[in-house]
């Protein structure tokens, strides 16, 4: 079965689901997140409320608990760094991909941190409980941790003691920091091949991993086949539709020793993009535009198990079919992180989920990739910030793109991105520009592709101003080990597009000094090989106050 991705969508015009019509754009309000708009209602079934019913099974007093097999097959995780704290997870899960197989009673269990990784040191310990409605995850949030320092965490349940990782806190405000080296990844499918990509990234030790969405991919086995007869390794079941079956799919990434590897090694920051709930939603529009209610049921139960998986405050603890995940990082003075969700609060797509010529609603005012409340969040961020480096890690490609066609014939354009949204680019890129935002730098996943791209004025007009700097890392796996060279025409036609490579699996790491950010592109050299290696296959510089990518 095709399943649409950047390349197919360019080279297969597509129209599973119709645009709104022209004239429709007030009804098209209707239903999405507008302040004053009118509220949806939903049949949601009642969602966790994070509170144990029953009295917590202590298994640091009772140690005689037994599991069925050894309970953190999942691993453990830390995430987004605070200069004083961090959050811990793990999930209590003897039968991973069958349920969880523990009862359905909360425990308790232990945490420690420590300075080292043998843990002669063990500087704060602590109860946590792992909730049944929560899946026995837990989310630990660590605070009284000093700045820009090296941490160890582990997890014990009754006689088990989880997999050591190590973390690492953010720098202070002021505090003075050399340089910040981080990765940023996306699109991870586990059939497509194995995550070398990860195991890479676990050697490198970094202070943080940006994962900028498809962590999983809800597809039924082999659904989205990139190899002959079939894909390397398959998912089990059908596509994830239900709370059980995300949560077995999550389960199932978490069983891989590479992707644990990566997670032990550097926190991560994490945000979605589509196949964490469906191929290409917008808000409440599923791909195959399903009911509503029916709808949202699947996206507060693939939210929730998103949750239950991902090393995230309570605080982004969803409600129904509502989560929020966009959220703002300060890296001392140096950066700050605007993580985004441009899936969330987006209007339907514009013109159309495919490749397709513009329509009135394109460029209508009304038309968000973000939604407004995001946008001003976003907007405030950048206004208030005092840092050097102002990132914006989010999904889709941001930069200009549209199918070159012959003489007279309507460009068109892959509507899921940013290119699909123009106004909300516009109105963001224009906001940078006039507020004189300090070297903005836009981080994307999504389309399984390495780039780089001037973030223009006008991207019509070369001569116009260059505003700031996109970078796009490939994906971990997805695609399969055959390239898309898609892009390469792109590479050719648009002189703001100034790096393009049509391999799949890697990753892109970044050396950040106050002078200058460095993005080092990795690939894997054969995904379908567990004992692949992987190399540098380039390397661009944006210098402190002068926007754009540079070859190095
Ligand atoms: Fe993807
Ligand atoms: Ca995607």
């Amino acid at each position: 079965m095709n399943r649409t991705d950047f390349e197919q969508l360019l080279s297969r015009r597509t129209s599973r689901r119709r645009a709104l019509q022209a004239g429709a754009i007030g009804s098209g309000i209707i239903g999405v997140s507008f302040a004053g708009a009118p509220t949806r209602s939903y049949a949601i079934q009642a969602t966790p409320a994070g509170t144990p019913v029953a009295t917590p099974v202590d298994l640091k007093t009772r140690p005689s608990v037994q599991f069925g097999a050894y309970p953190f097959q999942l691993g453990v995780a830390s995430g987004d760094p605070q200069p004083t704290g961090v959050v811990l997870w793990t999930r209590l899960a003897p039968a991973p991909i069958d349920g969880g197989g523990m009862d359905p009673l909360p425990y308790e269990l232990t945490w420690e941190i420590a300075k080292d990784r043998n843990f002669s040191t063990v500087l704060q310990t602590g109860m946590a409980v792992a909730d049944p409605n929560l899946a026995h995850s837990v989310h630990v949030d660590v605070t009284g941790l000093e700045p820009a320092t090296d941490y160890f965490y582990r997890f014990m349940a009754g006689n088990e003691v989880s997999q050591t990782g190590r973390t690492k806190t953010a720098p202070a405000r002021g505090q003075a920091i050399d340089a910040l080296n981080f990765a940023f990844v996306s699109c991870s499918n586990y059939e497509h091949g194995y995550f070398i990509a990860y195991r890479d990234i676990a050697r490198q030790n970094f202070d943080v991993v940006l994962h900028l969405g498809d962590y999983i991919y809800e597809y039924a086995a082999n659904d989205y086949n990139v190899r002959e007869p079939e894909n390397i390794r398959l998912a089990e079941g059908g596509e994830t539709l239900t709370l059980d079956l995300y949560r077995n799919r999550y389960a199932l990434y978490h069983t891989d020793a590479d992707l644990q590897a990566a997670h032990q090694s550097a926190p991560f920051v994490v945000t979605w993009d589509d196949h964490e709930v469906d191929n290409n939603y917008a808000d409440d529009i599923s791909e195959h535009e399903d009911p509503l209610d029916e709808f949202l049921q699947r996206r507060a139960d693939a939210y929730q198990a998103y949750y239950e998986h991902m090393p995230l405050r309570p605080s982004s603890l969803p409600v129904g079919p509502d989560m929020q995940l966009y959220r703002h990082l300060p890296y001392g003075d140096l950066l700050d992180f605007s993580v985004l969700d441009t899936r969330q609060y987006r209007t339907d797509h514009p013109a159309g989920d495919g490749v397709f010529p513009r329509t009135p609603n394109s460029t209508s005012p009304l038309t968000s990739i973000t939604g407004p409340a995001q946008e001003q969040w976003l907007l405030q961020n950048l206004d208030r910030s005092t840092s050097t480096w102002n990132v914006l890690a989010q999904q889709v490609i941001m930069a200009e793109t549209y199918s070159i066609v012959a003489e007279g014939e309507a460009q068109e354009y892959y509507t899921d991105s940013w290119s699909g949204y123009p106004s909300s680019r516009e109105r963001i890129l224009g906001h940078i520009q006039e507020a004189g935002i300090s070297n903005p730098i836009v981080l994307t996943g999504d389309i399984h592709t390495a780039w780089a791209a001037d973030l223009k004025a006008n991207f019509d007009d070369a001569k116009s101003a260059t505003i700031g700097t996109e970078y796009v890392c490939t994906s971990i796996t997805a695609g399969g080990t055959e390239p898309s060279n898609f892009g390469q025409e792109y590479r050719d036609t648009f002189d703001y597009i100034k790096f393009f490579d049509g391999r799949h699996g890697g990753y892109t790491a970044v050396n950040l000094t106050a002078d200058a950010w460095t993005s080092d592109f990795y690939t894997v050299d054969n995904m379908d090989d567990i004992n692949s290696g992987t190399k540098k296959i380039a390397t661009f510089v944006t210098e402190a106050g002068n926007p754009g990518a540079q070859e190095a």
